[in-house]
């Protein structure tokens, strides 16, 4: 299998162009919309095989001179939030805590950008050994992957037996002080029958659940319309057990619609990235583990920033080389357009 099939970068440079672009040190586009939440993948390796993300073999390893440092992370966190408008910080990858050096990547941060929201997507794979030294390096708020608290439907799921540690890591998570912790299951035929399983879990648990409708961004490329599980099924799916009432969203970028869970307080989000897109309020910019700009989750085009940055670019070159990617970002997914291709980088490889 070629390293595209797999989901790996053919990195597309961008020439990351100005051209029209109003005169302002925010990362706005052509759309009308700000660029404020930073995310920022540290790794491409993980310790699950989410089908609908990772090959089984994983992903080809990213030479290790190829990843940001954590200071070249910190670094550049510093100057979107000092120069360009970033509000907030959140860690992904593959897998965060596949990385060791996680804690001084966060504590880097954590000093260069004092009181920014720094969190992080993890699968909790091993956090329950690692939650107390990262919130001591600055770790703000943490979201769990999980999709079923059922321990085979959790390996078939996931291709790996983690559930106890998972489970464990979402404890200690909240042991450590991280508030509030939140849980993300993808939507799949196989998830839906564990829906409401998982729902009363989390409830039982004290941690909030949001479902997220499953997007072409599986390495395998075995995604379909036809087949996708949507926020209607799941909300049929869950009426025997819950009275679910929609909320709406917490404020217009939110991209997950809040339900209260048999009269609330309690809630539960659905995020319809795909039947119900929220791509004209995004207000996400995204760094690869390799150090290029990604201006859309959907998008292979990248701007280089690594490269310039290890040339001598001074802060503020490499705060208009972000904003010249960001200018250029699509108007949205298109996954419903009949031309639509599904980007050769999948979730793992790009950053979730
Ligand atoms: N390994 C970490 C984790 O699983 O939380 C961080 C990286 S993961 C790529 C980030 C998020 O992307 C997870 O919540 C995961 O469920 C989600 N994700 C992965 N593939 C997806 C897909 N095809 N559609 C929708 N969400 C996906
Ligand atoms: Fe790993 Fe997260 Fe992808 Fe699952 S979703 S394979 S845990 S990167």
């Amino acid at each position: 299998m070629t390293a595209v099939a797999m989901g790996i970068p053919t990195v597309r440079r961008d020439a990351s162009s100005l051209a029209g672009r109003p005169a302002t040190a925010f990362l706005v586009d052509r759309f009308g919309r700000t660029a404020r939440d930073l995310r920022v993948s540290v790794t491409e390796k993980c310790s699950l095989r989410c089908t609908y993300c990772m090959p089984e073999e994983g992903l080809p390893p990213i030479p290790a001179d190829e990843l940001l440092t954590p200071d070249e992370i910190a670094r550049i966190v510093g100057i979107g939030v000092d120069l360009a408008g970033i509000r907030e910080v959140r860690f992904t990858g593959g897998e965060p805590l596949m990385r060791s050096d996680l804690e001084k990547i966060i504590a880097a941060c954590a000093q260069r950008v004092p009181g920014v929201p720094l969190s992080m997507t993890t699968n909790a794979v091993g956090l329950e050994h690692r939650a107390a030294a990262l919130v001591a390096a600055g770790l703000t708020r943490v979201n769990v992957s999980l999709d079923s608290v059922d321990r085979a439907h959790f390996a078939e799921l996931t291709r790996r037996d983690r559930l106890p540690s998972v489970l464990a890591g979402i404890g200690a998570a909240a042991d450590a002080g991280l508030a509030p912790v939140k849980v993300n299951a993808v939507l799949m035929r196989e998830t839906l029958r564990g829906a409401a399983d998982l729902l009363q879990w989390c409830l039982d648990a004290g941690v909030e659940l949001r479902f997220i409708e499953q997007m072409p961004l599986d390495a395998d490329h075995a995604w379909a319309r036809e087949n996708m599980v949507t926020a209607q099924e799941l909300l049929a799916e869950l009426a025997p057990r819950f009275t679910l009432n929609s909320v709406g969203r917490d404020d217009p970028s939110a991209p997950a619609e809040e339900w209260t869970v048999d009269g609330g307080p309690r809630t539960v989000g659905i995020i319809a990235s795909v039947t119900r897109s929220f791509c004209s309020d995004c207000d996400r910019t995204r760094m690869t583990a390799e150090g290029t700009i990604r201006s859309c989750l959907f998008s292979d085009r990248e701007v280089d920033v690594r490269a310039a940055l290890r040339s001598g670019a001074n802060d503020h070159e490499l705060a208009e080389l972000w904003r010249g990617a960001m200018w250029n970002k699509w108007a949205g997914h298109g996954i419903d357009a009949a031309d639509f291709v599904p980007p050769e980088r999948s979730m793992g490889a790009i950053g979730g």
